[in-house]
């Protein structure tokens, strides 16, 4: 069994969702995860703003657009009357959660119950097409078998445990479909993954059920070896290795969620990324095996902020880099990335909700210096020390940019480049122009 995963995108209207049922409908009993159709989460989240802004009206003018948008959206889909009725009804059902969800505005969990109505309505949407071209899908909850543990990470034993049983209970199925996204956690509340999280959803099913594959379809014929969004004329990678994946993920690379890596590769099951309107490209296999000594891609991730910790103490001295990471431990702040000298520190933060307690801390040790709004742009590929000349190729490209931080040696497969965020979309270019060209 494979886990087929499609995006917004891919379901964003009652053409595409019907493309996507022809897709489904020829390659086996598989396990099909849904995100909402394109604009829906965000148009949620805008929902739950209003309330939490205690604007009522403009909340229920939102729902009742985004609810007469899907009435439309079963006009084109359905064509009997019968199943337009009863998709009508839980469509309707749905939009009565959130009516009844935002009269108690004060739920902490507002938001995420809000949100998880989008992938419920995609999949039954796409459930109630496949019955009327006569395929017997069977939706399977993603509620009755997601699940986070205390710490919020997937509970990985109960979610295996229960889909399992789920598809005991349902070997009739040509096939199943599920919500990507959303599931509960471990107090039983309606939870999500976080944005992008669909990606997560079919890795951590494929996990769950050991796939023989997981396929991410999306908009774009796998991961490009530039971000196409800055640079022309990208091309599409056709292997990666799990590590390679894992930093252009991390790093950027919009077209994988990083936390779905993971749970593939320690399972050893292969990733495919393929487009929806192109389905026959072969777009990216993500797997175990590391092909060829060469640069695959280049990726680049924003809102970085640099600290930099100056200190005269560092001189012959042990334990001060503990000390200095410690103070970000406690504030729970993880860090990017990290260049170090005899006489200071620096490293970079993707969020800056403790900073100013953080860098009050670091005082004890010395001059703190800040740089915001920098980019790091990331070169992934084979760059195992003994394969020479990668270093040299990355930094000629970057010769006219101002380069803040490099650091590279931490793994076998990226360089990293801390530059102003100003500089992203030339640095992104050169880099293409010196080393794809
Ligand atoms: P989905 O809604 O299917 O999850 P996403 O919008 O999350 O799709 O991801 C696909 C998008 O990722 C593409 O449309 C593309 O603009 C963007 N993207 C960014 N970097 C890359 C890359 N290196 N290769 C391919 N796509 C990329
Ligand atoms: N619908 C969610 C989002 O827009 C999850 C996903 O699409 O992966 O973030
Ligand atoms: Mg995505």
């Amino acid at each position: 069994m494979k886990v087929m995963k499609f995006g917004g995108t891919s379901v964003g209207s009652p053409q595409r969702i019907k493309n996507v049922a022809t897709l489904i409908s020829g390659k086996g009993k598989n396990m099909i995860v849904l995100s909402a159709m394109s604009g829906t989460t965000n148009s949620l989240i805008e929902i739950s703003e209003a309330v939490k802004a205690d604007d009522p009206q403009l909340a229920c003018k939102l729902i009742s657009s985004l609810e007469e948008r899907y009435s439309g959206v079963i006009e084109e889909l359905l064509t009997t009357q019968d199943a337009r009725e009863r998709t009508r009804t839980i469509v309707a059902d749905f939009f009565n959660d959130i009516r009844h969800t935002i009269s108690s505005p004060e739920s902490p969990l507002l938001e995420k119950q809000i949100v998880a109505r989008g992938e419920m309505i995609s999949t039954n949407l796409m459930h109630a097409y496949l019955h009327e071209c006569g395929v017997n899908s069977v939706l399977l909850p993603a509620l009755d078998f997601m699940r986070t543990d205390e710490h919020g990470e997937p509970d990985l034993p109960y979610i295996s445990k229960h889909l399992n049983q789920l598809l005991e209970e349902n070997p009739e199925a040509d096939m199943y479909i599920t919500q990507g996204f959303i599931c509960l956690d471990h107090e039983g509340n309606i939870h999500n993954l976080e944005r992008g999280g669909s990606d997560y959803t079919a890795s951590l099913i494929g996990a769950a059920i050991m796939a023989e594959e997981i396929e991410i379809w999306t908009d774009i014929d796998g991961m490009h070896n530039n971000d196409p969004r800055f640079v022309d004329g990208t091309k599409p990678v056709r292997n990666l290795h799990f590590e390679e994946a894992a930093e252009l993920a991390y790093f950027g690379a919009k077209i994988l969620h990083p936390t779905c890596i993971l749970p593939a590769k320690i399972n050893n099951i292969p990733v495919r990324l393929l487009n929806t309107m192109e389905p026959d490209a072969p777009g990216t296999l993500i797997d175990n095996n590391l092909r060829s000594a060469c640069i695959k891609a280049v990726a680049a991730k924003d809102n970085i902020t640099a600290i930099k910790i100056k200190s005269g103490r560092m001189l012959l001295a042990y334990g001060f880099l503990k000390k200095v990471f410690e103070i970000f431990e406690k504030y729970e702040t993880a860090i990017d990335m990290i260049t170090t000298s005899e006489v200071g520190v620096s490293v970079t933060v993707d969020n800056e909700r403790n900073l100013d307690r953080i860098v009050e801390e670091l005082h004890r040790f010395g001059t703190v210096t800040i740089d915001r709004n920098m980019t790091i742009i990331c070169v992934v590929g084979d760059l195992e020390w003994q394969n020479r000349g990668f270093e040299a190729k990355a930094l000629d490209a970057l010769r006219d940019i101002p380069v803040r931080m490099i650091s590279y040696g931490g793994s076998n497969y990226n360089i990293s480049f801390l530059i102003k965020a100003e500089d992203k979309t030339r640095a992104l270019r050169a880099l293409s122009a010196e080393i794809f060209a």
